[in-house]
């Protein structure tokens, strides 16, 4: 089993004696390609069990380890727009949208540390499956400097049992198994996060709509007539 081994970083601990808490801001990130009702949810789960005072979603430009997206970053972003309508604590951030080219989120998230003024700790909600190949990505290792990592369960990848060799020794003191832990460090743990397990993927809802299929319920209705409405997804588009 993990360890909780927060005392064991002797890096973090920049609130502790402070002992005052700050707001836990989530961040996710993705393609969004389109977004639906897996991360919708999970984001939910994840707002509740660590009660999120909001949680950022950041549809990401051009992604540099995958191939490209099939809708445009802006209709990426009005969907996302339509589907966290009315949820309060959500929030579609478009600093990607505006930055344009290649996506890293280390550069997000150095942005967003600034624009907090240290008042705030970030959460950055990642899939299991995106988590593995987090060593692929640009300064990862800085990540941990500027926020905590919350992992999200994904059916079909196991998680951390067998995480590349560079990434586990990197999180080897950094889980905590209770999420009151993130509290008092501000950056540098990880924490799995206790979530539904809900198997939909964006490449499949492509897929459907591309066959015609119906993709109804797997994302919001509201969020289906824009999509409809501008041709995504249907290979016309
Ligand atoms: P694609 O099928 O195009 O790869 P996706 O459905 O995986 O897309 P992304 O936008 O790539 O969606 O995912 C953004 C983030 O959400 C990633 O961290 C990913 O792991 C996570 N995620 C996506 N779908 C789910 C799901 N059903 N359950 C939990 N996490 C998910």
């Amino acid at each position: 089993g993990r360890q909780e081994t927060v005392s064991a970083l002797p890096h973090l601990g920049s609130f502790q004696s402070m002992r005052s808490e700050f707001p836990l801001i989530g961040i996710f990130g993705g393609t969004f390609d389109p977004i639906h009702y897996g991360h919708l949810r999970v984001a939910e789960e994840i707002a509740e069990t660590i009660s999120l005072r909001e949680l950022r979603f950041v549809p990401a430009g051009v992604p540099r380890l995958r191939c490209a997206p099939a809708a445009s970053l802006q209709h990426r972003a009005a969907i996302v727009r339509i589907a966290i309508r009315g949820n309060s604590r959500f929030v579609l951030d478009e600093r990607e949208v505006r930055r344009h080219g290649v996506s890293y989120s280390v550069e997000s998230l150095r942005e967003l540390r600034r624009e907090m003024r240290e008042r705030a700790i970030l959460c950055f909600v990642i899939g299991a499956d995106a988590f593995m190949k987090l060593a692929e990505w640009h300064s990862w290792r800085e990540l941990f400097g500027l926020c905590h990592f919350i992992i999200v369960a994904r059916p079909g990848y196991a998680l951390a049992s067998n995480l590349p060799q560079e990434l586990e020794e990197e999180c080897a003191q950094r889980w905590v198994s209770s999420a009151d832990s993130l509290k008092y460090t501000s950056s540098g743990l990880v924490f799995i996060a206790p979530t539904t397990l809900l198997d939909i993927s964006a490449t499949t809802i492509r897929a459907h709509i591309a066959a015609g299929k119906s993709v109804r319920y797997l994302m919001p209705d509201e969020a289906l007539d824009y999509i409809a409405a501008n041709h995504l997804y249907s290979g016309e588009g």
